[in-house]
């Protein structure tokens, strides 16, 4: 079967939570040809009520209102609702073996969802003046699917963090809510060191998921450590640029300069994308390392060392 094609290029952070997926978004979409949308399938799950990374409801965002105005009166678009309701199925992690061996899925997907996101892609691309979205969703659900259904337009970055790093991010939310989104659902866990094993657990899957991935589709998908963006800017954002093939270097000069970076119209994602001015200065934060307990960073080296190992995450000392 020959290749089908997307409206534009699609760019789709691969990884798990807290992995700075919201940051190097906006990074990405400070390039004039990209749009960054955020976490869009979550973000778009919610389109009646999320309020867009400018401070607008959807409704009344300058662009997601222009596109779905755009939208709206097209006979092939299957309207929001509907559309929302698709993502919500297909998206979920548990779709993965449907997704992979692309058997059993519904026939809406091939009648309604794909002419739709067809549409709504290039929707977003006349009304932001860019040909390619940026998608940092993080599923493996939706990664896997939009790679092996369009391969000549998609490109996956997988995003790796120190799990010390994200699991200290997980550590201070659950701390303050007592709740944690894991594998897209968000669950009330009894002990921290459960939760601790569960993130080590997803970050496994997640390494071994873009490990096969990248066997099946190895000039699609790129692994990027966070660190890097700002240990190695330059030589990470060009790699990134050979890779997306675009160019970074005036942001890269941006963020060797500590300058502003604007924050496009994203949605989905956590709160750091609503900052009041719209625009934010990249800095890296690795203050996880004086607070994160040993027996912690044990466990991950020694339970998660698959993910430890193959993205060179050592020991404190
Ligand atoms: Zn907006």
């Amino acid at each position: 079967m020959a290749n089908e094609h997307l409206t534009t290029d699609y760019i789709y952070i691969l990884g798990r939570g807290h992995n700075g997926s919201t940051v190097f978004n906006l990074l990405l979409g400070n390039h004039p040809d990209i749009e960054s949308l955020g976490e869009f399938s979550s973000g778009f799950q919610r389109f009646q009520t999320e309020t867009c990374s400018c401070g607008s409801k959807l409704q009344e965002c300058k662009l997601w209102s222009r596109v779905f105005s755009n939208l709206d009166g097209n006979p092939n678009w299957i309207g929001a609702d509907n559309y929302s309701s698709m993502l919500k199925y297909l998206d979920k992690f548990h779709r993965l073996p449907q997704v992979i061996t692309r058997h059993f899925l519904p026939k809406w997907v091939e009648n309604d969802y794909l002419p739709s996101t067809r549409l709504l892609f290039k929707e977003i691309a006349i009304a932001s003046n860019a040909s390619c979205i940026v998608d940092s969703s993080k599923e493996l659900s939706r990664g896997t699917f939009f790679v092996s259904k369009f391969p000549e337009n998609t490109k996956i970055v997988y995003l790796v963090r120190d799990g010390r790093a994200m699991i200290w991010s997980f550590l201070r939310r659950f701390r303050w809510s007592g709740r944690i989104k894991l594998f897209g659902k968000r669950r009330k866990i009894r002990s921290e060191i459960l939760l601790v094993l569960h993130i080590i657990f997803s970050l496994t899957v997640s390494q071994v998921h873009a490990g096969i991935l990248k066997f099946f589709h190895p000039g699609n998908i790129i692994t990027v450590k966070f660190e890097d963006l700002s240990e190695n800017t330059e030589s990470e954002f060009e790699r990134i640029g050979r890779f997306l093939e675009k160019d970074f270097s005036k942001i890269t000069d941006r963020i060797i300069s500590g300058n502003e970076l604007e924050i496009g119209h994203n949605i989905g994602g956590n709160n750091m994308r609503h900052s009041q001015k719209g625009t934010f200065v990249f800095k890296h934060d690795d203050s996880w390392r004086e607070h994160f307990p040993v027996y912690y960073s044990k466990l991950y080296l020694w339970f998660g060392f698959i993910h430890a190992r193959l993205n060179g995450y050592r020991s404190l000392d």
